[in-house]
């Protein structure tokens, strides 16, 4: 039996990049998963891949920044899935300025993607996982929480994520819920292709420079950071709580 069969995972942002390879490794150790972004149209190819590769899974729309829009999914899910107890909490978006050139808006929408989004989806599926005495949330940070150029906005963000992290387990452990924190390094995503074009750098050029600077001298590929997800969401898990997992192929000499 594969290690999170009957479970329900629900993952934001995942029409593609790390969240869709997280729904797909999830899928692939036997949980339903709920394929959650912004417009449920572009939730199609990971749904589809989970399903032909034989998993379940459900394509829903929100923005995680809008209560309303949460509740209603998280609702969705347990509806049509029939529970939730995997939560991760990744949708992301970069707004990069350096401070002097940082607008309003670039940071309020860093803030609300990812610290008001991983508070409403966290509320809304505490619920449910309280009830059941059992639920796992892994949140995805980033080793910018540590500091990065150009992102006041963004690693202000991720290390909020850390905090945001280690509070909830503390609240929740009494009731069976662990949650933890996975910190990526540098993964090929479009994110990462669109940060190489802000710099115009060409992307396979961008990638090859920061995998020199990396102790295994490669960069990261989504599948990297959803196993390390798997793995928390897993029972395996079970006694780790309030831990941020860097992944990132080793620390910077
Ligand atoms: P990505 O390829 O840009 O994918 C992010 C996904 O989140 C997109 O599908 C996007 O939808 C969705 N999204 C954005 N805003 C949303 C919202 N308000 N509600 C629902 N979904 C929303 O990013 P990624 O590289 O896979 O990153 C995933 C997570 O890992 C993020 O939290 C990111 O900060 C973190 N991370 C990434 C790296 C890296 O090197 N790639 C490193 C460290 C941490 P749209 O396509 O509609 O915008």
């Amino acid at each position: 039996m594969s290690s999170l069969q009957g479970r329900v995972a629900l993952v934001t942002g995942a029409a593609r990049g790390i969240g869709a390879a997280t729904a797909r490794t999830l899928a692939a150790q036997g949980a339903a998963v709920a394929v959650l972004d912004l417009d449920e149209s572009a939730c199609v190819e990971t749904v589809d891949a989970i399903t032909s590769a034989g998993g379940r899974a459900i394509g829903v729309g929100a923005d995680v920044a809008d209560r309303a829009a949460v509740e209603a999914a998280v609702g969705r899910v347990v509806a049509e899935l029939g529970g939730l107890h995997i939560l991760v909490n990744n949708a992301g978006v970069i707004r990069d300025n350096m401070l002097f050139k940082m607008t309003d808006d670039d940071w309020d929408t860093v803030m609300n993607v990812h610290l008001r989004g991983a508070f409403l989806c966290s509320q809304a599926a505490q619920k449910h996982m309280v009830e059941q005495r059992y639920g796992k949330i892994v949140n995805l940070s980033s080793t910018s929480a540590l500091g990065n150029r150009g992102q006041a906005n963004y690693s202000a963000a991720k290390a909020g994520i850390q905090g945001f992290t280690k509070t909830l387990a503390i609240e929740l452990g009494p009731f069976g819920i662990n949650v933890n924190a996975v910190a990526p390094g540098f993964i090929a995503t479009d994110m990462t292709a669109a940060t190489a074009g802000r710099i115009g750098m060409d992307f396979d050029a961008f990638q090859k420079a920061i995998a020199d600077a990396v102790p295994l001298r490669r960069i990261g590929q989504p599948e990297d950071i959803a196993s390390a997800v798997a793995f928390l969401a897993g029972d395996g898990a079970s006694f780790i709580t309030g831990q941020v997992l860097y992944v990132d192929g080793g620390p910077r000499g």
